[in-house]
This record gives structure tokens, C-alpha cells and sequence, in this order.
């Protein structure tokens, strides 16, 4: 039963008010079918959106069923307008993607009784005389159809009120009355039925006729008492939905209205998913750009050795400028000699380079000439795959022998075995003797395109020097590189008669180089990592945009399923979702197409590329958090609508 009591609505606030209804109070007894009538304007439609709990009085109290309604909070009308009441409105709102069934069972959804629900909509589909006709879509169908789609729709939580506006408005006199034969047999099956029109004749159909003027009652007659013994009471109904199979039913259900809703509108989810696509892909291909240069860039730092100092001549160097000038120290092997003398100093190899075209038969190739000690193998890592390397005294009777770097090998032999094969350097005749282990690619030069040479043979008889250009020490014991170095300094300045003020050469430590760079690799890698990462940003707020474009769109879907009892989390949860999907649907393909574009480097422009799994989880992850940042505020923006508002809007 609905008891009305001094009822008010005004609409609007300040000097544009306008009072819409105006204390009014009326009585509505179980399984009574009641047309409220008026003119156009005289608030029949307020009075029956606020009995339909669709839109909050102003003043006054509303009892359904004996309990107080007028001070419950958004969810709980919800519920209400889930279990108790069910809606036929002039112009029917359906969804148009969705087929009849779906349509009719839609506030199944929101009750969470859709697992349970057993083929109801097809059963309602058949009572409403529509069974052949269960998959067609709306659009597919005539005002009359559509209407008792949704007459089916609103019987499917069985509630024990029907209000409908105007139910017969958009439709032909045939259509007319076929629906409103069905509303009369609803009634005479015990429910309540509150009916807006401004048609006599449709009028005819109700029991008691209500007339409105200015927000006012002015007139109430009843023609026919109440009919059938009411089966179906007008029961408040406030069930509680805390049920897990029900949560997981309904997340599935947001799944597949985001899953229609993105391919309902195929274009224009692809745009907005391609900001995504292209900051995902950039993310994934510059990360792995990044972290392959610094893998590469280990690996050839580690092949340099570990212990390891570098004496080069010249001024040492403070941020890339000279310290002072001075005359530059020069290495002769002597200092060599007494340098492997020192305490704590476990190799010593000298070091000259230079250019050298390298002849073999017909092919004919420019790569860079290396001499060194005999130690260099053992410093170096650089022990031969295959052959050997040079010895001790082949190095002092400067022999030319030559061990080759992979690249040489592959540019000159190509399948053969340049073991023992002669080749030309600089026009002198070199016995191959070794091939060098692979060392890569040290990003921005082949490390393996080397010849290597006693040190001697390449001073004395490739280049013509007498001093060598750098000396390597390894020392012995890592913790101990500080004091050798000292050592050194001393000794050097000792035999070259220097000063430390003007050494004329610097020492090099290479443990402190190697992370010195990986620093930098790492921060170079994380700003790469950044700039793409403001493109996943960027793309974020197009995702807003098309967002926020889908909620004024859907403004009457919004107050269509809030009318049939979803509740403000549920239309929050659809949109979030929605977003949520487009940005991951990109992310995921952005990062395959990343992990294209990386290949497609390494590939072609010979670049080292690496994909490590935190670049793929944290390209996932930031794609979610796009699409859960930029898709609350629409989404909010949604759920807050009025529903009346919202199935009102134009
Ligand atoms: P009816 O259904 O009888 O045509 P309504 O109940 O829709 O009348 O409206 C009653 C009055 O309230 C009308 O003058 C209408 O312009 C006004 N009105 C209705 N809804 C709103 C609203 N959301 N904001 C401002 N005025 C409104």
C-alpha cells in the first residue's frame, strides 16, 4: 500500500524555482490500477517519479507498504526501485545493443538473481506474446514490440508495482490497445499498476481515475472497486546482496557490457585505445633498447677485466677538461719491467693500437690492429676457441703471428679454418695462429672486428713506436687497488723524474669506470622509461575524453538501469571497467607490437635489445592504473546522475 502525505517537489533553486507539486496526499491500495491525468505541465509525471522512488521529495512523508521512505539513502532507494517497483516508460528505453532476452532480464543483473533466473525472460517474452522474436534487437521492431519488451522487463524481479508514463504514447491505436489489455490483465493478476496519461480513452482502462492541475490533486474518482484479490502485495522488499556468486556473476556481467560497449562502437574505441597502443609500445621498445645497451655494455665492461688499472699518459682529466698542461709521461717497455716487479701487481701488458688493412687471398678488410703482452690472454679473458695464443718468446723475437677477433674472421675466412692460413697486415705477412672469444658488441663498436699481435711486432714492425700507448696492471687482491695505485704513481714519478703535481699521465681504475657507467646506463634506461611513459599519460587522457564523450552519450542507459535498481557502485564499476579494459586491450597489444619494434631493431640497425619481465609487469600495471585514474572520473561523473535527470536528458 502507498500512503502519500503532504508532498512537495520544487525544482530548480532561488528566483528560477518552480514548485512542481504541492502538498499532495493520496492513497494507493494494493492491486489498484490508477491513471494520474492532467495537463501538460501540471506535474503528473513528478508525482508518479517520486512514488516510483526515481527522484527524492522536497517536504512530506511517503510510507510503501508502512514503512517511511523519504528519508532513505541513494542505495536503498536502489533497492527499492530493484525489488518493489517495475518501470514501463513512453519511450521504452531499451538498450539498443542488446537483444530482448538481455534486455528483459537486465535488472536481473542488479537483483543478482541472473544466475537463478532459468529462462525467465524467454517465459515473460512469451506471456507478452513475443517468443518468436526472442534474439531480435530493438531496432528491429515495432513500437507496439518494443513496448511489451519492455512491459516484460519490468516484470522480471516480479514486483508488485508497475508505473507506467505514458506507456502508450509512441504507439499506433492497434498497438494502444494491446498493451493496455495488458496492463488491465497484469492488474486483474493482483498488481498495482500507477499509470501517467493524458488520453481519455487510455484512462478508461484504470479503476480510478486521479486528476492533477498546478501540482495540485483537484479531483480522485474511483469507477470500479479494487479487483482481483491481490496476489502479488506491493512489499517493500530490501534483500541483502552480499552473496560472493552474485559479485563474480555481476563483475562477469560488466565484462560483457564493456566488451559490447567497446565493440559497439569499434572506431572510436580504437583511437582512444591507440594512445595506449603507441605509449605501451614506446615504453616496452625504449626499455629494452635501454637495458640491452647496458647488458651489452656490462658484458664488454666485465671482458675488460676486473682488478684491473689503466696507465695512460697524458693529463688527468676533471670532468673532460685538462687539469694542467705539461709534457706527457711516455711508457717504454722498461717501465713494464720494473711495473711487474711491484708488490701486489699480479700482470702487466702493454698496449699499442692502430689501424691496419687486413688481406686474405682475394678479400680485403680495414679493422684495428692491437699488440699486447702474453698476459693479455689471461687479463682478459681472452684465451683462444680455437688455436692458441702467442708466446713469450715469439713475442720477444717479434714474430708475426696473429690472433683474430670473430668479425675478421667471418668477414675473411666465412666458413673456412683460418688457423695456419697467411694473412696481410699492412702489407706484412701474418701467420694466423688463434681465433679470439666473442665479446659482442659494446654498443657503439664491434669489439670482435680485432687483429691481436705481440706487442713488440707491432711496435717495432706494424707501427714504428717506441713507447707503448697504455700499460694494464691487474692487481692482485681487489681490496688492495688503492695501495698499488699509490704504488704505481710513486714508481712511475720515481723513474720519469715527476712530481705528483704534473704527472704527465693518469691512472685509470676500471672497477670504478665499470660503475660509473652502469649508473649512468641505469638512469639513461629510467629516462627513456619516463618520456614513454608520459605518452602512456597522455594517452591515459584521451581514454577521458572517449570516457567521458560515452557517459553524456549513455546518459539514458545511466538512468535506465538505475531505474530498473543498479546502484550508484554499479554504474562506477561499469564505467571503471570499461576504461579499465580499453587501457589493458591496448597495453597488451602495445606490448607485443613493443616487443615487435624491439626485435625489428636488433634486427636491422644491429641495435642490442632486451625485454626484461618488470618492463612487460610494469607496462601491464601502468596501463591498468591509466585506465582506473583517467576512467574514475567519468565514471563518477555516471554514477552520480539522478535517474530521472539521467533518463530525461536530451
Ligand atoms: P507533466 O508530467 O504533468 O507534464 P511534470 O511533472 O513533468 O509535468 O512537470 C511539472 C512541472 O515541473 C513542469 O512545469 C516542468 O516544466 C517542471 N519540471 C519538471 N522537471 C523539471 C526539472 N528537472 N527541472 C525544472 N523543472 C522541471
Amino acid at each position: 500500500m502507498i500512503e502519500i502525505k503532504d508532498l512537495s517537489k520544487t525544482y530548480g533553486n532561488g528566483k528560477t524555482s518552480f514548485l512542481a507539486l504541492n502538498n499532495v496526499s493520496l492513497t494507493v491500495e494494493d492491486g489498484e490500477f490508477v491513471a494520474i491525468m492532467g495537463p501538460s505541465g501540471s506535474g503528473k509525471s513528478t508525482l508518479m517519479h517520486l512514488m516510483g522512488f526515481l527522484d527524492k521529495p522536497d517536504s512530506g512523508s511517503y510510507k510503501l507498504d508502512g514503512m517511511e521512505t523519504s528519508n532513505l539513502t541513494d542505495e536503498e532507494y536502489a533497492e527499492l526501485r530493484k525489488h518493489s517497483v517495475g518501470f514501463v516508460f513512453q519511450q521504452f528505453h531499451l538498450l539498443p545493443r542488446m537483444s530482448s532476452v538481455e534486455n528483459v532480464e537486465l535488472p536481473l543483473i542488479y537483483s543478482g538473481l541472473k544466475n537463478s533466473s532459468g529462462g525467465k525472460g524467454e517465459k515473460l517474452l512469451n506471456d507478452v506474446g513475443l517468443g518468436a522474436k526472442l534474439k531480435n534487437k530493438p531496432g528491429e521492431k515495432s513500437g507496439g514490440e518494443r513496448q511489451r519488451v519492455a512491459k516484460a522487463r519490468a516484470l522480471i524481479n516480479n514486483p508488485g508495482i508497475i508505473f507506467a508514463d505514458e506507456p502508450t504514447g509512441n504507439l499506433d491505436s492497434k498497438s494502444q490497445t494491446e498493451i493496455m489489455e495488458l496492463l488491465k490483465s497484469l492488474n486483474e493478476s493482483g498488481r498495482t499498476i500507477v499509470m501517467v496519461t493524458h488520453e481519455e480513452e487510455v484512462a478508461e482502462y484504470a479503476a480510478r481515475i486521479i486528476r492533477i492541475r498546478d501540482g495540485r490533486i483537484v479531483s480522485d474518482e474511483r469507477k470500479r472497486p479494487i479487483g482481483a484479490e491481490s496476489t502479488t502485495r506491493a512489499s517493500v522488499n530490501m534483500r541483502n546482496r552480499a552473496d560472493r556468486s552474485t559479485a563474480t556473476a555481476e563483475f562477469r556481467d560488466y565484462v560483457r557490457q564493456a566488451v559490447a560497449s567497446i565493440m559497439g562502437n569499434k572506431m572510436r574505441s580504437f583511437l582512444s585505445m591507440l594512445g595506449i597502443l603507441i605509449g605501451t609500445t614506446a615504453v616496452i621498445a625504449m626499455l629494452s633498447i635501454g637495458e640491452g645497451a647496458k647488458s651489452s655494455i656490462e658484458k664488454s665492461l666485465s671482458s675488460m677485466g676486473s682488478n684491473l688499472l689503466m696507465i695512460m699518459p697524458g693529463a688527468p682529466r676533471t670532468q673532460g677538461v685538462a687539469m694542467q698542461s705539461g709534457t706527457v709521461t711516455r711508457f717504454t717497455l722498461a717501465d713494464l719491467d720494473a711495473l711487474k716487479k711491484l708488490n701486489g701487481i699480479k700482470n702487466v701488458s702493454g698496449n699499442v693500437r692502430g689501424r691496419g688493412q687486413i688481406v686474405y687471398g682475394s678479400k680485403n678488410w680495414a679493422s684495428s690492429v692491437q699488440g699486447v703482452s702474453t698476459s693479455y690472454e689471461q687479463m682478459k679473458a681472452a684465451t683462444p676457441v680455437y688455436g692458441r695464443f702467442f708466446t713469450d718468446a715469439e713475442a720477444r723475437s717479434r714474430e708475426r703471428v696473429a690472433v683474430l677477433g670473430t668479425t675478421i674472421v667471418k668477414e675473411l675466412f666465412g666458413m673456412e679454418n683460418p688457423v695456419g692460413k697467411q694473412i696481410r697486415v699492412n702489407r706484412l705477412m701474418f701467420t694466423v695462429i688463434g681465433v679470439l672469444p666473442s665479446k659482442g658488441s659494446g654498443g657503439w663498436q664491434d669489439q670482435d672486428d680485432v687483429v691481436v699481435v705481440p706487442l713488440q711486432t707491432a711496435m717495432y714492425r706494424l707501427f714504428g713506436k717506441i713507447y707503448v700507448d697504455s700499460i694494464d696492471v691487474q692487481v692482485a687482491d681487489f681490496n688492495e687497488m688503492e695501495a698499488v695505485t699509490d704504488m704505481v704513481s710513486t714508481e712511475i714519478e720515481k723513474r720519469h723524474r715527476r712530481t705528483s703535481s704534473t704527472p704527465g699521465y693518469q691512472i685509470m681504475n676500471m672497477a670504478e669506470l665499470q660503475k660509473t657507467m652502469q649508473a649512468s646506463m641505469t638512469s639513461m634506461t629510467m629516462l627513456l622509461g619516463f618520456i614513454a611513459a608520459i605518452s602512456l599519460v597522455v594517452g591515459g587522457i584521451g581514454i577521458m575524453n572517449i570516457m567521458l564523450v560515452s557517459v553524456t552519450e549513455r546518459t539514458r542507459e545511466i538512468g535506465l538501469r538505475k531505474a530498473i535498481g543498479a546502484r550508484n557502485n554499479d554504474i562506477l564499476m561499469q564505467f571503471i571497467v570499461e576504461a579499465v579494459l580499453m587501457t589493458l586491450t591496448g597495453g597488451i597489444f602495445g606490448i607485443i607490437l613493443g616487443a615487435g619494434v624491439a626485435a625489428v631493431l636488433s634486427a636491422l640497425a644491429k641495435w642490442a635489445t632486451v625485454i626484461s619481465p618488470w618492463s612487460v609487469i610494469l607496462s601491464t600495471l601502468f596501463s591498468v592504473i591509466v585506465g582506473l585514474v583517467f576512467g574514475i572520473m567519468p565514471a563518477k561523473k555516471a554514477a552520480e546522475l539522478n535517474p530521472i535527470d539521467a533518463l530525461r536528458y536530451e
